[in-house]
């Protein structure tokens, strides 16, 4: 029998307001459905068979720390009956800077949250204006500043490619969060997804953008800077410090399972993939009548997860190592990718090195236009 996930996803959907380019499971001025969303939590929990005790705890959003005190001091307190987390786990929570104050500190503290996600995205007003974030470059070192009381494991999140956003402006963005000393970060090229208000406005050509060759140059220039200073570029997105490589996110890259419970929440139990309702309503109507909040179920073949593996590992740097993973899978990485193993390989979107299948910087320019390519099954 498979043993249990000992990692947990918990989605909390509220956030102040809606940034123009935000499609994630938000709910904004419903600061009153935050105790129905708690009491819905608390039931979705009690409906799992046992208590699972994890190594990863990641609280994500929308905005966690956008709870009032209390309703922090329930969550924690309603999650961890579920998933007590072990001596040694990593317990992470998502927060935006106007959030963190001594008193949302003091509950991460005693809750023994050790790493914060902090979405900065900018420093630039200008820029910060544009993305629809009301917070300043101040806000940013009152809330490191706060945060550093307790928590020696700080990642910034940046966006680059925002409207008329020149290289330089980035640059300026990367060098600003280093000053700040954090232990991890993630980069992220602003994507215009649909139904969001910027995909509208993109639409009716009143949102200017960058063309993707300066984009990528943005990529390029963020993964330069922060390798000559020693920093760990293990995942498309991600960057560490040595020894704070994100232990939550790991498990997702390396096709591990994992619960999640909330809104939206997409977990990986028993080879089985299962997703809540997007919506906070309809989330807590659903389980506050006795009904399940899943919306779609699906068991993947074993085909189908193998190939998921390989895309997701191939989304970290290290790459496939290639015997441990044939081992492992009972697999042909040339049987299972057949000619598109030497097709990219010829075309110089990965390469064999050191035993390991992985992308070559050419190929992580352009990864999302590889990934179907490996999940499609080769004839
Ligand atoms: S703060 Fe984050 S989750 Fe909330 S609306 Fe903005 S981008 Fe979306």
């Amino acid at each position: 029998m498979a043993l249990a996930p000992t990692s947990a996803y918990v989605h909390v959907p509220f956030c102040r307001h809606r940034c123009g380019y935000c499609n994630f499971t938000v709910s904004v001025s419903a600061d009153s459905q935050a105790e129905m969303y708690l009491l819905a939590l608390q039931q979705e929990l009690n409906c799992i068979d046992d208590i699972y005790p994890v190594d990863t705890l990641f609280f994500g959003g929308g905005t966690p720390t956008h709870l009032t005190v209390a309703q922090l001091e329930q969550l924690f307190q309603t999650v961890y009956e579920r998933f007590p987390p072990r001596a040694d786990a990593e317990i992470t929570i998502e927060a935006n800077p106007e959030d963190i104050d001594p008193n949302v500190c003091n509950v991460l503290k005693e809750w023994g949250v050790n790493r914060v996600s902090l979405g900065v995205q900018s420093f630039s007003p200008n820029k910060l204006r544009q993305l629809e974030r009301y917070h300043t470059a101040a806000t940013v070192d009152r809330a490191v500043k706060n945060l550093r009381g307790f928590c020696d494991n700080l990642s910034l999140d940046l966006i680059f490619g925002a409207p008329q956003e020149t290289v330089p402006e980035w640059q300026r963005d990367v060098e600003s969060a280093l000053l700040r000393d954090p232990q991890h970060l993630s980069t992220y090229g602003l994507t215009y997804e649909r139904g969001t208000t910027f995909w509208g406005r993109r639409l009716r050509g009143d949102l200017p953008t960058n063309d993707e060759s300066m984009e990528r140059q943005m990529f390029e220039t963020s993964i330069d800077m922060l390798q000559l200073r020693g920093w760990n570029h293990y995942e498309v997105s991600n960057f560490s410090q040595p020894g704070f490589l994100c232990r939550h996110n790991q498990v997702y890259w390396r096709g591990e399972e994992y619960f999640a419970v909330g809104p939206g929440a997409a977990r990986y139990v028993n080879t089985q993939r299962e997703t809540n309702h997007r919506s906070t309503s309809t989330y807590i109507k659903r389980i506050l009548s006795g009904v399940s909040a899943v919306q779609e179920s699906e068991r993947l073949s074993e085909s189908e997860r193998l190939r998921e593996r390989i895309v997701l590992r191939l989304r970290m740097m290290e790459g496939i190592p290639i015997a441990k993973f044939e081992s492992q899978f009972d697999c042909q990485l040339a049987t299972v990718l057949g000619s598109t193993l030497e097709e990219f390989q010829r075309r110089g979107w990965w390469e064999i090195c050191d035993g390991h299948l992985r992308l070559t910087r050419e190929g992580l320019m352009i990864s999302d236009a590889l990934w179907p390519y490996v999940l499609a099954p080769q004839t």
